[in-house]
C-alpha cells in the first residue's frame, strides 16, 4: 500500500519523538486521521470535546515536558477554536505544532462551506504558517515547521487540503524541498543550551560585585537552574524574588526567597525591589515594570536565551545572552562572596512576618469557607512531587500564596495570555505525560464551566487527575477589579441556583463531592487525592474574599473606599471579609 500524506505526517512526527496528539476529528481532516490511525500503536490520539482544550493540552504538555506539543483540528470552526490555546503557547514561549484541515483545492476560492483561510487567520500566532499543496513538499515542510516551533519556542501551523491528505507521497525529482534525514535525537527538546560569552560575563560580574544591595528576579527560563540560582544568591547575599510562572524555580520554603512580585506577590518582595541598588534578572520577561526598580535606581544584569527580549522592561547595564544554567555556572567563579548580609537579613525577617500573616488567613473556622483555607488544605495533603495547574482569576492569587513549592512540586498557569479555562486541559495533558504523578487542577467555577466537558475526557482516558473547584459562583477577579477601579460591581455574580459540580462528576462516573462546611473539607480533599481514578471536589468558598495585593497603594485604597461608599450591593459581607484581611491598610 502506498504511503499517503496523512500517513507520512504521522510517521515523521514519530521520528521527531512525538507520541501524543490532542485533537478532534472532522470531515476536514479525515485523510489525516486515517494516517494517524495507521500508526495508532505508537501515536496516541487524545480525543477531546472542544478544540480549544486540545490546544491548551498541547501547550500544557509542552510546558511540563519541554517537548513539542501537537494538536489537530478540522477545517473552519475546528481551526478557529484552536486559536486561544495557540496564543497561550505563543505568549508563554513554548513549542506547539497545530495541524488543521482545508477544503479541497478544487473548490478553494468559491466561497465553499467551511472555507476559512486558516493561513490568514493564523498569521499573527504562527511563526511558520503554510498550506501544503503538493505531496512532494512532505515531509520536508513538516521538518521546517517543527524546527521553527522548537528553535523559536512558539507556534507553527500546517494546513492540509482534503484531497492532498490522501494523495500518495512521491519523491520530487528535483528535491527542492529536501526530505532530509530523520532527526537524530528523539525526543527532541526545544533548544540546545547556549553558553555565555566571556566579555558579557565579565561585565555582569563587575556590575554585581559593585552593588551593595543586590536582588535577584528569576523567571520560568531559570527552571532548570535551581542549584545555580541558589549558589549565586548565596554568594551575592541576595534575596530571590520569583515571577509567578517562575514559582517552581526555587522552593517556597527556602530561606533565600521572599516569594513572588506584583499584585499576587508578597510585601517583602515589593519593598526590596524599591530598595535594591542592583538587580540580576534571570530567565524572565516580567511584564509589570512598576514593580521593578525605578529608572536610575538600580543597575541591571539580565540573563536570557533570547536577545530580542533583552532590556524589554528596564534598561540593562550588562546583558548575557545564554542558557540560564550555563551562564550562572560560568558567572559564579567571577563573583566576590559578600560578607555583609544585612540586606538579605532584613527581608528574611520581613518574609517570616509575611508568612505568618498568610498562615492566619488559612483559618478553618471561617464560614463560608475561606479560599485560602481551601488552597491550604490541598497544599497540606498533596504529594511532595504533585503538579498543580491553575486558571486565571482569584485562584491564581490563592495558589500563588498558599501552594507551596517544595521537593519536586510543579506549578503551571497561562502566564502571559492570562486566559480562563486552561487548568483542566493542562492537567489532562500533564497526566498523560507523567502517568505516575499526582496532578491537581485548581480552578474556579467560571473557568471550569467553560470547558467542563473535558472532565469526561479524563474519565474516558482513565486519568486519575484531581480537580478542585474554588466555587464563588461569580467572576471573582473581575468583581475586585471593578471595585478597585472605583465602579460598583456589575454583572459578575451568577444567579442561583449554584451549580453542583460534585454531582456532575459522579454522573460522569468519577469521584465527586460538594463541600460547604469547612469541617468537612480536609476529609473531602484527602478522599479525592487518595481516590485511584479521576476525582473532583466542588467547594463553596466565600465570594466576598478579596485577593489583596501584597502592599496596598493609596489609589487602590481610595477607589475601593469610594466604590464602597457609592453602594456595593454586598457591602456588609465584603466589609467583613476585608476587615478580616487588611482593613487597616485600606484607610487612605
Ligand atoms: P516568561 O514571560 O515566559 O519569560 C521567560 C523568559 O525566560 C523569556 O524571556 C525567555 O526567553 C527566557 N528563557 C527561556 N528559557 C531560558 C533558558 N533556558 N535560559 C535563559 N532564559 C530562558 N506574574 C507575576 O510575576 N506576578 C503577578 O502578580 C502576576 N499576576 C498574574 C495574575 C494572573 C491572573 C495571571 C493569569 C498571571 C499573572 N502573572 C503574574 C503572570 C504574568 O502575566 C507573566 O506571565 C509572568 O510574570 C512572566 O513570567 P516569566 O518572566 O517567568 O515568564
Amino acid at each position: 500500500m502506498q504511503e499517503i500524506v496523512g500517513e507520512c505526517l504521522a510517521r515523521r512526527l514519530l521520528e521527531w519523538g512525538v507520541d501524543t496528539i490532542f485533537g478532534l476529528p472532522g470531515d476536514g481532516i479525515n485523510g489525516l486521521m486515517e494516517g494517524f490511525r495507521r500508526h495508532q500503536e505508537r501515536l496516541r490520539f487524545v480525543l477531546v470535546h472542544h478544540e480549544e482544550a486540545a490546544a491548551f493540552m498541547a501547550t500544557g504538555y509542552a510546558k511540563a515536558t519541554g517537548r513539542l506539543g501537537v494538536c489537530a483540528a478540522t477545517s473552519g470552526p475546528g481551526a478557529i477554536h484552536l486559536l486561544n490555546g495557540l496564543y497561550d503557547a505563543k505568549l508563554d514561549h513554548v513549542p506547539v505544532l497545530a495541524i488543521t484541515g482545508m477544503q479541497e483545492t478544487s473548490v478553494l476560492g468559491s466561497n465553499y462551506q467551511q472555507e476559512v483561510h486558516t493561513t490568514h487567520l493564523y498569521q499573527d500566532v504562527a511563526a511558520y504558517n503554510l498550506m501544503v499543496t503538493n505531496p512532494q513538499q512532505m515531509p520536508g515542510v513538516l521538518d521546517i515547521a517543527i524546527r521553527n516551533a522548537l528553535t523559536k519556542r512558539t507556534v507553527a501551523h500546517l494546513t492540509f487540503p482534503n484531497d492532498l491528505q490522501v494523495a500518495a507521497v512521491t519523491q520530487d525529482p528535483y528535491r527542492h524541498v529536501s526530505p532530509g534525514e530523520p532527526p537524530k535525537s528523539s525526543p527532541v527538546v526545544s533548544l540546545p543550551a547556549v553558553p555565555a560569552a566571556q566579555p558579557d560575563l565579565q561585565r555582569a560580574a563587575e556590575v554585581l560585585n559593585a552593588g551593595s544591595k543586590v536582588a535577584m528576579l528569576v523567571g520560568i527560563g531559570a527552571r532548570g537552574a535551581r542549584a545555580e540560582v541558589l549558589a549565586v544568591a548565596e554568594a551575592l547575599g541576595s534575596p530571590i524574588v520569583k515571577t509567578l510562572p517562575g514559582k517552581m524555580v526555587v522552593p517556597d520554603d527556602h530561606p533565600l526567597t521572599t516569594g513572588g512580585l506584583g499584585l499576587l506577590g508578597t510585601r517583602p518582595s515589593e519593598e526590596l525591589m524599591e530598595e535594591c541598588d542592583t538587580l540580576l534578572m534571570v530567565g524572565t520577561s516580567y511584564p509589570y515594570a512598576k514593580y521593578l526598580p525605578s529608572p536610575g535606581q538600580a543597575r541591571v544584569v539580565q540573563i536570557d536565551v533570547d536577545p530580542s527580549l533583552m532590556g524589554m522592561r528596564l534598561p540593562v547595564d550588562a546583558a548575557v545572552t545564554a542558557d540560564a544554567r550555563l551562564a550562572l555556572q560560568q558567572l559564579l567563579p567571577l563573583l566576590q562572596t559578600r560578607t555583609d548580609r544585612s540586606f538579605l537579613g532584613k527581608y528574611q525577617r520581613e518574609r517570616d512576618t509575611w508568612l505568618a500573616d498568610m498562615a492566619r488567613l488559612r483559618d478553618p473556622e471561617r464560614h463560608p469557607i475561606a479560599p485560602q483555607y481551601l488552597m491550604g488544605c490541598v497544599d497540606e495533603a498533596a504529594a511532595d512531587d504533585a503538579i498543580l495547574t491553575c486558571d486565571s482569576g482569584t485562584i491564581a492569587t490563592w495558589s500563588a500564596r498558599h501552594w507551596t513549592i517544595r521537593g519536586g512540586r510543579e506549578y503551571y498557569l497561562s502566564g502571559n495570555l492570562a486566559t480562563m479555562a486552561p487548568g483542566l486541559p493542562y492537567a489532562i495533558a500533564i497526566q498523560h505525560a507523567h502517568p505516575g504523578r499526582q496532578v491537581i487542577a485548581f480552578v474556579g467555577d467560571g473557568g471550569f464551566a467553560m470547558l467542563m466537558a473535558e472532565f469526561l475526557t479524563a474519565v474516558r482516558h482513565e486519568l486519575p487527575i484531581k480537580v478542585i473547584i474554588n466555587n464563588n459562583n461569580s467572576y471573582g477577579q473581575i468583581l475586585w477589579e471593578q471595585i478597585i477601579l472605583g465602579y460598583p460591581e456589575y454583572a459578575v455574580r451568577h444567579r442561583q441556583p449554584e451549580a453542583d459540580f460534585g454531582a456532575w462528576a459522579r454522573a460522569c462516573g468519577a469521584f465527586g463531592a460538594k463541600v460547604t462546611d469547612p469541617k468537612a473539607l480536609p476529609d473531602a480533599i484527602r478522599q479525592a487525592l487518595a481516590h485511584p481514578g479521576p476525582a473532583l471536589v466542588d467547594c463553596d468558598v466565600n465570594p466576598n474574599e478579596p485577593p489583596m495585593p501584597g502592599k496596598v497603594h493609596y489609589e487602590q485604597a481610595k477607589h475601593f473606599t469610594e466604590a464602597f461608599l457609592r453602594g456595593q450591593p454586598k457591602k456588609m459581607a465584603t466589609l467583613a471579609s476585608v476587615a478580616r484581611d487588611k482593613i487597616n491598610e485600606l484607610r487612605p
